[in-house]
């Protein structure tokens, strides 16, 4: 047994744990590297072909070993794992390895991969950055087929026991997930947006990532305990901290099982003021978890995350058939689809020009509205789609009146060239806008009676009427979601939306923030969009108070100036009412 020792790492899914470590072998695979005479190349391209055969056919198996009723969960992943393996760049680089350097199939698809892998470098989104691992997953498994080696090997995991690896496959994570025996993942590499990640979220199962070097000091049978929301791994804690642990983790269960026991009932407040609450998805794999906490509908899905998943853009049907999956999965509750957030560096697969500042660069609506192939694709198959549920669409970054019109039209144009070729599609949904930045805020009055609702995108709002840079450490204490700015806007925002008739939600972190409900309440917000895991605390502060004493709280708090005095007047009044553990 290793000395105690602590390892601070991204907290990527919440929850706690305690239990033994399952130590997931590190061993890289082994590639061999081998000259080749140049008549022997032809037959090793054959060799090189088969695993690709081979390969797509496990995953393909997996899919459908893995896949449980009508969500299809990790569909996607492994979906896109075989869509690397026919990536035509891919197959047409190895196969020239192989024949004009007569080197053996495993060391051309090494050299391709650390190549592919090195274009991921450069990009700035940890979203992208994070796809290497995938490659390099892929990459493995061809190289495992072409050795004649073992692969998806069912691993024999202790129930309760503390997944502990360098790193671990969607694929391996998926069917360790699958046998409902791990107790959490703990990994050196990772982070929170990569696969390994949205499987243990979408499973409910802590995880703790990018911790370095951990795998190394930890051993099989050492007692870890693993706090998911904090980051926070020991390795064989004293006995005062395994106490520690275990009463969070007694906590954290009860609350648990109130949200899910109150996952049925309406937020409305004592005083009878109804609100929705709704959940943020980036995969349907999320929907499940959402629905047993009680989310009404989806305020956001970030359809750019289905986008970027790849090498090449999606086609009309896969846009179709991911939309498709999720309104079916909701049945009859709203689903609001975003149009792709996307900007110009994070394109993978594509040339690109590195954009000085790309907050403020070519992304989102600006991005769709000149590149309008990928845009009517992406609208073609949302009207599509919306036979299947209760869809509702909104453009992100809208910063005028013309992007409005002009994304409009464009949708009204798709539906005109659908109902000319006779293609089925649902009845007419409500089509809203993102409002986050200062310029769309100060319209709101003008966006109103041409957008059929509002979701306040607060994560992009603080950024830009703040001026700092969301991913910009040094700027970071800046980012105040209580800045009387922030408060007066949403207050105007919402004030528009109202005078308009048209329903106002929000979809930044600042909805699922439980210390912030009370404000948000008394800023008259319609809808909340959040993460499943917030929802059930945000419910009960809402059914525990009146809209008249959220209002009055909301007016004292804007007398103040700064920031810093609105936190520590809204942290006062909600000690008051709530005790730490609520929060
Ligand atoms: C936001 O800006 O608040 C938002 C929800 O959008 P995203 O975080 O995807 O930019
Ligand atoms: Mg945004």
């Amino acid at each position: 047994m290793t000395a105690p020792v602590s390892f601070q790492g991204i907290g990527a899914s919440p929850g706690v744990a305690v239990g033994q470590a399952f130590v997931l072998d590190a061993r890289k695979v082994r590639t061999p590297k081998v000259k080749l005479k140049p008549e022997e190349a032809d037959t090793e391209v054959m060799r090189f072909k088969t695993a690709i055969t081979l390969s797509d056919v496990q995953l393909e198996d997996l899919k459908v070993k893995l896949a449980t009723g009508a969500e299809n969960e990790h569909g996607l992943i492994l979906e896109a794992h075989r869509m690397m393996l026919h990536d035509p760049m891919f197959l047409v680089e190895v196969t020239r390895l192989i024949k004009e350097e007569t080197i053996n199939a495993e060391w051309a698809v090494r050299r391709v991969c650390r190549r592919l892998r090195h274009q991921f470098d450069n990009l700035e989104d940890e979203y992208f950055r994070e796809r290497k691992s995938d490659i390099e997953f892929v990459t493995d498994r061809i190289v495992r087929n072409l050795m004649g080696e073992i692969v998806d090997q069912e691993l024999e995991v202790p129930v309760g026991a503390i997944v502990v690896a360098h790193d671990i496959s969607p694929a391996d994570a998926a069917m360790l997930v699958k046998t409902g025996k791990v107790g959490a993942f703990v990994t050196d590499l990772g982070g929170h947006t990569s696969h390994m990640a949205i499987v243990a979220r979408a499973r409910d199962v802590p995880a703790v990532l990018a911790l370095g070097k951990a795998a190394d000091a930890i051993r099989s049978g050492d007692t870890i305990a693993v706090d998911g929301r904090r980051g926070l791994v020991l390795v064989n804690p004293s006995e005062e901290q395994l106490a520690l642990f275990r009463e969070t983790m007694r906590r954290q269960l009860a609350t648990e099982a109130i949200a899910l026991k109150t996952a049925e009932l309406p937020s409305i407040t004592i005083d009878g003021v109804r609100v929705r609450l709704n959940g943020n998805i980036e995969f349907v794999d999320e929907i499940p978890s959402l629905l047993a906490h009680g989310a009404e509908g989806i305020g956001l899905y970030r359809t750019e995350f289905l986008f970027l998943d790849r090498p090449a853009p999606p086609t009309e049907e896969e846009h179709y058939e991911a939309y498709k999956a999720v309104l079916l999965a909701m049945g009859d509750r709203p689903v609001t689809i975003r149009t792709l957030d996307l900007g110009g560096d994070k394109i993978p697969g594509k040339k690109w020009e590195k954009e000085i500042n790309p907050a403020l660069g070519l992304r989102a609506i600006r991005y769709c509205l000149q590149h309008r192939d990928l845009f009517r694709a992406q609208l073609r198959a949302l009207l599509r789609a919306s036979v299947h549920g209760n869809l509702k669409v909104m453009f992100p970054m809208v910063s005028g009146v013309s992007e409005l019109r002009e994304a409009r039209s464009e949708l009204e144009a798709c539906r005109s060239e659908l109902s000319r070729q006779g293609v089925p599609m649902g009845r007419r949904f409500p089509v809203g806008i993102m409002v986050e930045t200062p310029s769309a805020a100060w319209i709101a009055d003008r966006l109103a009676s041409e957008a059929e609702f509002f979701s306040i995108g607060t994560n992009d709002l603080i950024q830009y009427s703040l001026a700092i840079d969301r991913q910009n450490r040094d700027v970071a204490y800046l980012y105040r979601p209580l800045h009387l700015s922030i408060l007066r806007m949403v207050e105007h925002i919402v004030k528009a939306a109202k005078a308009a008739g048209i329903p106002v939600s929000m979809c930044g972190e600042m909805a699922g923030d439980s210390s912030l409900t009370l404000v948000l309440l008394a800023l008259g917000l319609d809808e909340f969009s959040m993460t499943s895991g917030q929802i059930a605390v945000v419910k009960r502060i809402i059914r525990s108070v009146s809209m008249s004493e959220a209002k009055e709280l909301l007016a004292k708090a804007m007398q103040f100036s700064t920031a810093e005095e609105i936190e520590r007047f809204v942290k006062h009044e909600m000690d008051q009412r709530f005790s730490n553990g609520d929060l």
